[in-house]
């Protein structure tokens, strides 16, 4: 069965065989290979993997940030990558991003207020100043960010507070859908549970429909309503949260899984160590991509690349070892 068949739900955005292919001296780098999914309004998905995946490369090609070599981006029942320049401009009040690292995402020369505003002005969604002025107060509002900070720069701010200044950026056009990509990466582990309760509150507030990358499981375990996880360019699974932390069947996925940390003893799962190199992603041959470091590769999976086949409901798995 393919992914495309979420016939009753509210999709507010379909991913079909998106693909995006960099030139390189000796090829082409696949970054993100035909990588299909849907996601419903007001859920999240969280997207993971290890760095070099693809998996921030998939959210920027979903927001034409870069140009996706290949595929359909269909938000709200529009392909996307169909739109010109200016009808993309549109799109974008409605497709937003939340950086990783807010201090480099910030201009230094910029107070909270003009960096919270200036998404306004280029858009010239509130010409007014009084009445721009009045919406930065309110987006402060919503993001915690204390009045008294509204002449303030970046500098003068803590991490976590540099990260409100970009998630109110992010939701000063009114969006649908914002690709988080590393939100707390940066942040101490203190601060980052401010964050993503914030962020959580804000979606329920609004509406907002996420799609929430991280290279830490542990961080969207609570969060995320499915995941999948990347390999390489590659979707290798995807499932509901609760089967895939319950039921991981790929064993990148169980290797994964296997390195958070557990606070009991009794629900600790043996660190599962992957060993082998790394496959390239230049040229990629038609195998399994994670062969090269899988304990259970056989022949076929250095013959043979496997499908995303769904292996049981709503839990799609590419893996020879799982049909
Ligand atoms: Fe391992 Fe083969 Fe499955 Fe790839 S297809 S994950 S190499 S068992």
């Amino acid at each position: 069965m393919s992914m495309n068949m979420e016939d009753n739900r509210d999709v507010l955005l379909e991913v079909k065989n998106l693909k995006k292919y960099f030139k390189v001296p000796n090829g082409y780098l696949h970054a993100v290979d035909d990588v299909s999914f849907t996601l419903e309004r007001g859920k999240t998905l969280g997207i993971v993997g290890e760095s070099g995946c693809g998996k921030s490369t998939t959210g920027r090609a979903i927001l034409r940030l870069i140009e996706p070599t290949a595929g359909e981006v269909i938000f709200e029942g529009r392909d996307i990558t169909t739109l010109n320049k200016s009808q993309m401009r549109d799109m974008r009040k409605d497709m937003q991003i939340i950086f990783q690292d807010p201090f480099s995402s910030l201009d230094p020369r910029q107070t909270v207020s003009q960096a919270i505003e200036e998404p306004l002005k280029i858009n010239g969604i509130i010409k007014d100043k009084n009445e721009r002025l009045e919406r930065v107060m309110e987006l402060m509002k919503t993001v915690g960010l204390a009045e008294r900070l509204v002449n303030t720069y970046p500098h003068e701010l803590d991490g976590g507070r540099r990260q409100r200044i970009g998630i109110a950026r992010a939701l000063a056009m009114n969006p649908k859908f914002i690709v988080c990509d590393e939100p707390v990466s940066a942040l101490d582990v203190s601060i980052q549970a401010q964050i993503l309760n914030l962020m959580k509150e804000i979606q329920e507030d609004l509406g907002l429909t996420y799609m929430f990358i991280t290279h830490d499981l542990s961080v969207i375990n609570h969060f995320a309503d499915d995941i999948g996880v990347m390999y390489l360019g590659r979707m290798i699974e995807k499932a509901p949260t609760e089967t895939l932390f319950e039921n991981p069947m790929h064993p990148y996925t169980n290797a994964l899984l296997s390195a958070i940390p557990v606070p009991s003893i009794h629900n600790r799962k043996e660190r599962i160590l992957l060993k082998g190199e790394v496959g390239s992603p230049v040229n990629p041959k038609p195998m399994c991509r994670f062969a090269t470091r899988c304990p259970y590769a056989t022949e076929q999976c250095f013959q043979e690349e496997p499908e995303l086949i769904e292996v049981e409901k709503d839990h799609f798995v590419a893996c020879h070892m799982c049909k």
